[in-house]
């Protein structure tokens, strides 16, 4: 399958067909739900060795079974998506807070108001901060960045009316650029990590948190771990991933139908990146009422993690293990990470 994402050397590409199978959330899944809810057909080659394909109406058990399902049933050779148009340019909007918990607040008005395009904060460190553009944090804080993305339309979005309700930030920045160029918006912050020679230890990792215990994980996060601990390079990525609306793909599973995804480079480009480390910080997650976030599994996931994980599709999962990888041919679910 042909990579899907920008991403490159040391952080390796994603495949389209890797995504799929992990489910495929970002900040865009509020309106537009997972990747792998954006699925018109598949085919797959099942554990049994037969070339299918499968569709909601023709083997849905296939069909489900393939999108978030690990490649435990099947590998996923083609997909048909389901796409709409891009726009040609967007505007950035960077609305820089003192506090966490400020930044937070403020996305949630933001998500009320439901006139975005696109709505994550980002807690920065000193030294990333030539590399956004951002005001430099005080000592020991990370920066917390409100960012929100609206799509040039007919004509440039109007800043006074879109920003009426925000109020909570210090600092604000914006800037247009194309679509393309938000797509790698990390880029800057990569390509500063390439020459500061930051090698990111081990797979992506981030955890699902429930809305409600956002904030009370997040506090305790940023206790357990604090900036001098981490090392510079650390930062902490929110995104909503779910709303009301909910997500489509049964075997991708969330604490609850409002979550969060909290992604750092977990312990990845931390001063101490021990397994224990790691393991502390996803029971910090585990006491927050939150589970591992499908397709960044960089965790010690155990037999038992897995079936905590899917909770009732561990059955679906397991039948249509059994019935199209009769000799478990395809690997078994441990630790992907
Ligand atoms: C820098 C970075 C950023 C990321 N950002 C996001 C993000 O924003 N949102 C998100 O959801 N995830 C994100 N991820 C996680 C990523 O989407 C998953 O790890 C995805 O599975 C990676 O694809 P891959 O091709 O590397 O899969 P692999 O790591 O090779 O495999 C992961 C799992 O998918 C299965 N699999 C792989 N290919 C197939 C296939 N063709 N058919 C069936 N099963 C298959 C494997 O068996 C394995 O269980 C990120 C990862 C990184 C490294």
């Amino acid at each position: 399958m042909p990579p899907v994402t920008p991403y490159g050397g040391e952080l390796g590409f994603l495949s389209v067909g890797g995504v799929l199978a992990t489910g495929g959330a970002n900040s865009r899944s509020v309106t537009y739900g997972l990747m792998s809810d954006n699925v018109a057909r598949l085919e797959v080659v099942t554990g049994a060795g037969e070339t299918l394909t499968c569709s909601p109406s023709d083997r849905a058990d296939l069909f489900f079974a393939a999108l978030g399902g690990y490649g435990q049933s099947a590998i996923i050779t083609q997909a048909t998506l389901e796409l709409i148009p891009a726009p040609k340019n967007v505007r950035v909007y960077w609305l820089f807070h003192h506090t966490m918990q400020e930044a937070i607040h403020a996305l949630r008005s933001a998500l009320a108001e439901g006139i975005w395009d696109q709505a994550d904060v980002l807690g920065y460190q000193h030294s990333y901060t030539d590399a956004i553009r951002a005001p430099s944090p005080r000592d020991g804080e990370l920066i917390n960045t409100l960012r929100l993305t609206a799509f040039h339309r007919e004509s440039p979005p109007d800043d006074e009316a879109l920003l009426r309700n925000f109020r909570s930030h210090f600092s604000i920045r914006i800037e247009d650029v194309s679509f393309r160029d938000s797509l790698l918006k990390k880029r800057a912050f990569y390509d500063l990590l390439d020459r500061e020679k930051v090698r990111m230890q081990g797979p992506h990792r981030g955890v699902a948190i429930p809305d409600d215990n956002m904030e009370a994980f997040l506090s305790a996060l940023l206790e357990k771990f604090p900036l001098d601990r981490v090392g510079p390079y650390w930062h902490v990525h929110c995104v909503p991933i779910s709303g009301p609306v909910g997500l489509q793909t049964p075997l991708f599973r969330l604490p609850a139908a409002e979550s969060w995804g909290v992604v750092c480079p977990w312990l990845g480009m931390a001063q101490e990146h021990s397994p224990q480390a790691s393991r502390d910080l996803y029971q910090l997650a585990l006491d927050n009422g939150g589970m591992l976030l499908g397709g960044l599994t960089g965790w010690p996931m155990l037999p038992d993690d897995w079936k905590a994980y899917f909770g009732p599709a561990w059955n679906e999962l397991q039948r249509a293990k059994h019935k199209y990888d009769p000799n478990n041919v395809l690997q078994s679910l441990t630790n992907t990470g």
